[in-house]
């Protein structure tokens, strides 16, 4: 999608203005839901090589990587372990939402759900705190980021400072801390547009 956008608007010999945005990452961090967060970065990690690969050759482009926010704490080292155990996540095939959706109602069939989307073999002490808790989809994705030892710290937008990362012509006026309501300021004036707030 990205680089069809690119091909039709640079048709435009004015020169264009394009926002991409990965919004499911922000979806997955509301639902604390490691592998899906980790699925649509890459997914939008490749929306952004599209645009530098366009950039790099264009020479006259700017491409201004940032999220208007962090969602859910996401880290890595919880559960008293240090390393991130990656490969939990490479095996995950769907979002904790459609896994609990798949779940009958005395969720008698959560071993085999979970076993199929994710090829975890869910012990007896994980089964029930699944059984358990009110919402399904939270409980999977929690024992999925526990195994991937990834902590989380809310179902919400935080405050914590997120990376901006700018390239090509008046990306230096990117660097350093900025509220993330100025960046569509610095935008208009990489652009030279009149921009009122
Ligand atoms: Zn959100």
């Amino acid at each position: 999608m990205t680089e069809r956008a690119i091909d039709v608007l640079e048709e435009d010999k004015d020169g264009f203005f394009l926002v991409v945005e990965g919004s499911q990452i922000d979806w997955a961090g509301h639902d604390n839901d490691a592998a899906w967060a980790m699925t649509d970065v890459e997914a939008f990690e490749k929306a952004v090589e599209v645009a530098i690969n366009f950039a790099e050759e264009d020479g006259k482009t700017l491409v201004v990587v940032a999220g208007d926010h962090d969602t859910g704490g996401m880290t890595t080292g919880s559960n008293g372990q240090m390393d991130l155990n990656a490969q939990v996540l490479q095996n995950v095939t769907a979002t904790g939402d459609y896994m609990a959706s798949l779940l009958n109602e005395e969720r008698s069939n959560i071993s085999e759900v979970v076993y199929n989307y994710s090829s975890i073999e869910l012990t007896s002490e994980e089964e029930k705190i699944i059984k358990r808790e009110q919402n399904a989809s939270l409980a999977i994705n929690k024992v999925i980021s526990d195994r991937a030892s990834i902590g989380w710290t809310s179902y919400n937008h935080t405050g914590a400072d997120i990376p901006v990362y700018a390239y090509g012509p008046q990306s230096h006026k990117f660097v350093g801390f900025h509220d993330n309501t100025d960046l569509p300021k610095l935008i208009a004036d990489t652009m030279k547009l009149k921009f009122t707030y």
